[in-house]
């Protein structure tokens, strides 16, 4: 029989700057209005909920191992939370400070001085020991006799349109499974280690889900709290949309296409300790960002741009970000010339609009690789590229892959 170990937690309500409205649902077509995106977004949308700050403030009684710390979150500052058995010793290295140190493990810098009795920040020496408490966030300490040595999860909280990554090592060879909600996750494995990566869909309703982890016969419950983003919101004339909406069949048809293009999980090669690069080299203005709320002539519908538009002239090479598998190349009706690249373990990364193609159906593709050419092919009205990822089947935001605080590798 299985154990449940629950963090309970309570939360108090933070207003949402900007009520969203309830929706219908569906294949709502966007087109951004004087820049140039026009495609579909096959995301449903229902009644949020206020966004929600989170602070544990219960632990179950008599549950030996299990402790709660009260919760420090920030929204903006993603950051990694660990989850250790009985915190653990660092080595100060030559370049450290006490404020680097307490980032790096994602701890508060003035409870690491007083834990290891520093009356001045500054005096911290190479090869001093210093010791890390698990950092604050869910709070919780693993059972010394159980079978996870540690459990970390990043970005903390998760906030709409990010992918949270979770971080497991065992002490012993086990199977994992994880859901979030009512979904479960592939989690893959490596030895005694194993991570798993859940997209939060930029429509995610922004409340406390339950995660649950189970390890061989016991089983871990966290609470997930998801936060709203902050996003741009636009509003499509019924005379930019009418004649996309016109064609619903076939834009339907391509939708459905690559949403089971998506959904497959391959064996490829990538792993989470494989950074990805940008698409350009060199910097071009971002003119939609990932995210954004359309709606449409007035009405209430709402859908999430489900990719970054960068704006740059036709023909400027277009990068691939990661080793992969191109699973797709060839002219699309509304997302006109695209390739689709497979890079593993459920991520694959989209690239719309192009002037050509440079890579074809089982090319293998190498980070900094040329692609394709900028366009402005299918339903779009300028030169731009849309770019996209897809984690485990939803749309997430590629910037996140490439953010210098985004390492995906396991950090402690
Ligand atoms: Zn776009």
């Amino acid at each position: 029989m299985s154990k449940t170990r629950l963090i309970s937690a309570a939360h108090f309500g933070r207003s949402l700057t900007e009520p969203m409205p309830a929706v219908v649902s569906g294949r709502i077509l966007s087109r951004l209005v004087g820049v140039i995106c026009v495609f579909l977004a096959a995301c449903c949308w229902a009644a949020p909920v206020a966004a929600q700050g989170l602070v544990v403030t219960a632990t179950p009684a008599g549950e030996a191992g299990l402790q709660l710390d009260a919760a420090t979150i920030s929204p903006r500052l993603p950051r990694p939370v660990g989850i250790a058995s009985g915190g653990e010793l660092y080595t100060v290295q030559p370049g450290d400070t006490l404020f680097r140190v307490a980032s790096r493990f994602g701890v508060d810098l003035a409870s690491l001085a007083v834990r290891n009795n520093l009356a001045d920040l500054d005096q911290i020496q190479v090869g001093q020991t210093l010791r890390i408490d698990a950092p604050a966030g869910p709070g919780l300490i693993l059972p010394r006799d159980g079978p996870l040595a540690r459990l970390q999860f990043w970005p903390w909280p998760p906030v709409q349109g990010q992918t949270l990554v979770v971080w497991l090592q065992a002490r012993t060879p086990v199977t994992y499974t994880l859901r979030l909600g009512d979904r479960a996750y592939p989690v893959l494995v490596e030895g005694r280690r194993g991570w798993a990566m859940i997209p939060i869909s930029p429509l995610a309703v922004p409340e406390t889900r339950p995660l649950t982890l189970t390890i061989g016969s016991t089983s871990i419950a966290v609470a997930v709290p998801v936060e709203a983003g902050i996003f741009d919101r636009y509003d499509i004339p019924a005379s930019a949309s009418e004649p996309i909406l016109s064609q619903a069949d076939k834009v339907n048809a391509e939708a459905v296409r690559l949403a089971g293009l998506f959904a497959e999980v391959s064996p490829l090669d990538w792993t989470p300790r494989s950074r990805f690069v940008g698409p350009f080299d060199g910097d071009y203005p971002r003119t939609a960002p990932f995210g954004s709320r359309r709606t449409y002539g007035g009405g209430t519908a709402v859908s999430a741009h489900s990719g970054e538009d960068f704006s740059a002239p036709p023909g400027t090479p277009v990068l691939v970000p990661a080793a992969g598998l191109v699973v797709l190349a060839e002219p699309l009706f509304v997302r006109g010339n695209a390739v689709v690249i497979d890079h593993g373990r459920g991520v694959y990364t989209g690239y719309w609009h192009l002037s050509a193609l440079n890579v074809k159906v089982g090319d293998r593709v190498a980070p900094g690789q040329v692609l394709g050419e900028v366009g402005s092919t299918g339903l779009s009205t300028g030169a731009h590229l849309h770019w996209e990822m897809r984690v485990n089947g939803a749309a997430v935001d590629p910037l996140q892959w490439l953010a210098p605080w985004y390492t995906p590798e396991q950090k402690h």
